[in-house]
């Protein structure tokens, strides 16, 4: 069997800048990436998304995202910029390598690929997102619904839902950006739990980031006091509050359930609808490790303590959302997180 230093599980940012971080301790990572290139889930995010951050604050380690730093990037600028930082990176990334497993071996872990193929590592870095475990709010009969149900991870574009009604569900930046894109087209309704919340995107002429980096509020390790990440505002130039405001779309409360193809308004008032949109997040995507004694819960969170796994000091964690900091889970806070596990696993290899 193969044997390597540290298996690193995704090619996404989180993956990629563990790689990093790992090679500036001598060690040599093999990313093992499921897809078939090393962009993370940017390629799959729908497509006019553009950056809430801009260029000079999405940035991984030792390479500035190319062009006007204080523009707002496109995903694919995104994908590009992650392809480059992947092709200069001195590691060896696999694609088209799904794990499925992660258990005790002789020397370390055993790490099995889709395909069967088995890899001996001494350590394990889990960097595989959330992307692939979206979040389905459990609402009565919505499983039943008989018109078009699906999650934003499978949004691409408002065309699909021309002339239509549509519900989405969610309080969050992806939510009200699908929302407003598909009022266009289509008569929409935002529903949510809890009202909107906005932060604005420029204060005194500067970008968010800005202050939020010399506040020091990016950076505190505010992560492990935290018992449930607290829920994110959505970022606004203005325009989505002033959509809001004028009802398009409008907003209401989450429906209490759904029947054939009307959901139940608060109220009791049923609606016909063609589709619902489930705006609703991600869960951390480990289904690898459920046979690793220790790693994750019974809902599949990992057990950690600021990316280092609680019961296993071999294995550890990137890209967790407030994994140490409000920053951890974007492009201009992995890299400190990705520095911070690699030299505590470069210690736990001997490799200082
Ligand atoms: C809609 C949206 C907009 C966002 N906008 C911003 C923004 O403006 N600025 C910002 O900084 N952040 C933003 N983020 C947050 C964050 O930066 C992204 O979610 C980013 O993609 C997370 O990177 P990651 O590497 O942790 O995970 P991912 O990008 O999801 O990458 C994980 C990788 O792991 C692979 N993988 C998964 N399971 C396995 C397995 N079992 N074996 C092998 N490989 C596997 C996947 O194929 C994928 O390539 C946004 C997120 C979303 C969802």
């Amino acid at each position: 069997m193969e044997q390597i230093d540290v298996a690193v599980v995704g090619g996404g940012q989180s993956g990629l800048a563990a790689a990093q971080a790992l090679r500036a301790h001598g060690l040599r990572p093999v990313v093992l990436e499921a897809s078939e290139r090393a962009a993370g889930s940017w390629p799959r995010y729908y497509d006019s998304l553009t950056l809430f951050s801009p260029a000079r604050y999405s940035t991984l380690p030792g390479m500035p995202f190319p062009g006007d730093p204080d523009r707002y990037p496109h995903r694919d600028e995104v994908v590009a910029y992650l392809s480059a930082y992947a092709a200069r990176l001195d590691a060896d990334i696999r694609t088209g390598r799904r794990v499925v497993g992660v258990r005790y071996g002789e020397s370390g872990f055993e790490v099995e690929a889709e395909s069967g193929e088995r890899i001996a590592a001494r350590a394990v870095v889990a960097a595989s997102g959330t992307f692939g475990r979206p979040y389905r709010p459990a609402v009565a009969g919505l499983d039943a619904f008989t018109g078009t149900v699906l999650h934003a991870a499978d949004y691409r574009s408002p065309a699909a839902f021309a002339g239509q009604r549509v519900v989405v569900v969610g309080a969050g930046n992806s939510a009200v950006q699908i929302a407003a894109e598909l009022v266009n087209g289509a008569q929409v309704t935002l529903a949510s739990r809890a009202p909107v919340r906005f932060a604005r995107q420029r204060i005194l002429g500067r970008d968010l980031h800005f202050w939020l980096r010399h506040t020091g509020l990016d950076t505190a390790p505010l992560g492990r006091l935290l018992r449930e990440p607290p829920r994110q505002p959505v970022i606004d130039d203005g325009r989505y509050r002033t959509a809001l405001a004028a009802g398009v779309p409008d907003r209401r409360e989450l429906f209490t359930g759904v029947d054939g193809v009307k959901v139940i308004w608060p109220g009791g008032e049923r609606e016909e609808v063609d589709a619902i949109v489930l705006a609703t997040g991600y869960r951390p995507d480990l289904p690898y490790l459920a046979g690793l004694d220790g790693a994750v819960n019974g809902a599949g969170h990992p057990l950690h303590r600021e990316g280092i796994s609680r019961k296993h000091p071999g294995l550890a964690f990137v890209g967790l959302e407030w994994q140490r900091s409000l920053s951890s889970n974007s492009l201009r806070g992995v890299g400190r997180d990705a520095a911070r596990i690699a030299c505590h696993l470069a210690a736990h290899l001997g490799r200082r």
